[in-house]
């Protein structure tokens, strides 16, 4: 199982859409939609199907991550083979991105930082702001234009 982290609005459910080829997830312009774990299947190689599980935005902010939201995205990392940290491409790192990173960092699990909504911007710039998160895999994609899920996919394919 895969799952998709992040703080709110960051395009986690977007990503999922585009990997699942479906509507189940909840896009929205407004943070936190996402409130519960939701799971659904990637097919798009149809020989590797693998699942994959959404969640709500973690603000990574509260101590220990509590809440209900961030309670879920901790049940899904503890469930995940391997977890998508999504970061936003256009706003950059944020402190909320770096306490998820920290947190993630802690609790073992492997993940690669994906930098979503990188259409129309200077890809290389943008990766070089996110350097400095010293996360080994790092994936440029944009969910809404459907760029960069084919390499994400052959990425993540070989870990499961
Ligand atoms: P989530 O809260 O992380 O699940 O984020 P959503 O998937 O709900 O997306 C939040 C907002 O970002 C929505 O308005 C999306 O249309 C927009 N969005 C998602 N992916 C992209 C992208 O690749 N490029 C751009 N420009 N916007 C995107
Ligand atoms: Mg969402």
């Amino acid at each position: 199982m895969v799952a998709l982290v992040g703080r709110p609005n960051v395009g986690k459910s977007t990503i999922f859409n585009a990997l699942t080829r479906s509507r189940d997830a909840l896009v929205h312009d407004e943070p936190g939609v996402t409130r519960d774990r939701n799971y659904g299947i990637c097919r798009l190689d149809e020989d590797h199907p693998f699942a994959l599980c959404d969640t709500g935005g973690m603000s990574g902010d509260e101590e220990g991550l509590a809440g209900a939201t961030a309670r879920q995205a901790r049940s899904a990392v503890g469930e995940a083979d391997l977890v998508l940290f999504v970061v936003d491409g256009r706003e950059g790192p944020s402190a909320l991105d770096e306490n998820i990173l920290h947190w993630l960092r802690k609790s073992g699990r492997r993940f690669f930082l994906v930098v979503n909504k990188t259409d129309g911007l200077e890809e290389q710039a943008v990766l070089g702001e996110f350097a400095r998160f010293g996360v080994d895999r790092v994936i440029p994609v944009s969910a809404a234009h459907q760029r960069g899920i084919d390499d994400l996919l052959e990425q993540v394919i070989p870990e499961l």
